[in-house]
């Protein structure tokens, strides 16, 4: 008989302090994808499915696909949506066995009603159906809660390096390698964590994160070392484990992936205070925008209304202060507002209308703003560009607060619920970013690649919000463990 492999997928990046439920609406609106059809446009966490399924059929062995499920980020998952997902997913395995080799690509962050761990949880009854004997290996993001259920659940596990996550294709082909040797009795793979006690976030396209990951990698494929991972966690689930940990598989040797997870975890304590970039207030990077005058724009990352982490998408604390301050020549996208977006196409290019923009989902989007805004741009069913995917934004409208490029604040409003990962969340709308002073992006990270090329310089804000940067004040309720920077010492007592 041929080799068999079963894979599926699910997740969602659950940010416990989001104003927006996560049901099975979402996840359809994301992806939400049986039998491996995911058509010509796959969502990113489709991809490592993709590679799986080519690869495998490429050597001669079966595939069956089970359900294929991702929400964009927003707050807990329901009860019944985790139990519905993960019960077909279930059920899908055991019409396919038996199997020699369960993939599965998850998240590792989400949390649903009565589930602190949820993919803690699918991995273990999926350990419980298969048996200790069918190899289990799943692939996450780093943004996961590297959880010791997860962990004692597989057998073999590969975390994303990069973030921005430009490498969600490489990981999958490392993790079917280690199947592939694996299966054919190469390999046995050992897993080992190390708990760095450190929550935040942790861009690794700068030092000294970058110099690390490279080091991650140098490591692997030597002395027995088959992958080594970084879970970076996911600082806004309030979840009993959150935080930073460090996964090592090596090569029937348990001891030596211990001593080895126990050895980078230390590395990475001592570079504690350096991991994270730094953050500025609003004023500060206002006054930044007012005094600039290079010949590109400033880009502003508002990280804290970022929806690609749970946030709403609509919050106001950057844009009241920019219409306080009298600060024009500066645009902000993608603004998450489908009223105002109606109302902007309802009124059409040209019309100037009274508007009350944002704020509506929350305290943590700030007070709604009422302006008068010209129409500038609309456009229908628009994208923009993210690596290899095309991500949809939905109806885009661009409005005017203000006369002339120097002088008005312009803002795209979109009816999708997205961040901005590239200059077509501005430029789609018919909007020249190069006459702008500022560009406030809604992101944390995943914008960097995209608006490099059409940056001056790049400031990551610290507004108030869903995502707040201030990871002292950060009101968990589950966690357990004492964490840097929230206790000084967390290794203590
Ligand atoms: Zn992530």
């Amino acid at each position: 008989m041929p080799t068999k492999i079963f894979t599926a997928c699910l997740g969602t990046e659950t940010n416990s302090f989001s104003p927006i439920p996560t049901g099975m609406d979402l996840f359809r609106r994301t992806m939400f994808v049986r039998g491996g059809a995911h058509g010509d446009k796959p969502n990113v966490f489709a991809l490592p499915l993709i590679i799986w399924r080519e690869r495998a059929r490429a050597l001669g062995w079966d595939v069956a696909e089970g359900l294929s499920a991702f929400a964009m980020p927003a707050g807990d998952t329901t009860r019944v949506a985790y139990e519905a997902m993960r019960d077909e997913i279930l059920s899908d395995l055991r019409a396919a066995m038996p199997v020699d080799a369960v993939m599965i690509n998850l998240h590792g962050a989400m949390i649903a009603d009565g589930y602190p761990d949820a993919e803690g949880d699918l991995l273990a009854h999926i350990r419980a159906l298969v048996g200790p004997g069918v190899l289990v290996a799943a692939e996450l993001d780093l943004h996961c809660h590297l959880t010791e259920l997860k962990v004692a659940s597989v057998d073999a596990m590969v975390i994303f390096k990069e973030y921005p996550h430009i490498d969600v294709t490489d990981r999958a082909e490392e993790l079917f390698r280690i199947v592939v040797d694996t299966l054919a009795g190469r390999v046995h793979p050992r897993m080992a964590m190390h708990d760095c006690r450190i929550i935040g976030i942790f861009p690794t396209t700068r030092e000294p994160v970058r110099g690390f990951v490279d080091r991650m990698q140098a490591l692997e494929g030597q002395d027995g070392i088959l992958s080594v991972s970084l879970g970076h966690g996911f600082p806004w689930g309030d979840t009993p484990e959150v935080g930073m940990r460090v996964l090592v598989v090596a090569d029937g040797d348990h001891a030596k992936a211990q001593a080895l997870a126990d050895r980078l975890g230390r590395e990475l304590w001592d570079m504690r205070a350096d991991l994270a970039p730094p953050f500025m207030g609003i004023e500060d990077a206002i006054g930044r925008v007012v005094g600039h005058n290079g010949e590109k724009p400033l880009v502003l990352a508002d990280t804290a209304d970022n929806p690609g982490i749970g946030a709403a998408g609509d919050s106001t604390f950057l844009l009241r202060r920019l219409i306080e301050r009298k600060v024009g020549g500066v645009a902000i996208a993608p603004f998450w507002d489908p009223q105002a977006t109606l109302s902007a196409f309802e009124a059409g290019i040209g019309a100037r209308l009274a508007l009350r923009i944002g704020g509506k989902l929350g305290p943590a989007s700030g007070d709604p703003v009422d302006v008068q805004a010209t129409v500038m741009g609309l456009v229908e069913n628009a994208h923009q560009r993210f690596g290899k995917a095309n991500p949809p934004m939905g109806n885009m409208a661009w409005l005017r607060i203000g006369n002339g490029d120097a002088e008005a604040i312009d803002i795209v409003v979109n009816d999708y619920r997205t961040q901005g990962f590239s200059p077509e969340c501005f430029t789609a709308a018919g909007l020249d970013i190069a006459r702008c002073r500022g560009l406030i992006v809604k992101s944390t990270q995943h914008f960097h690649a995209g608006f490099q090329p059409v940056a001056d310089d790049i400031l990551y804000v610290s507004a108030p919000g869903t995502g707040s940067m201030d990871m002292r004040s950060l009101p968990f309720t589950r966690v357990t463990r004492a964490l840097w920077p929230r206790v000084a010492d967390p290794h203590r007592g």
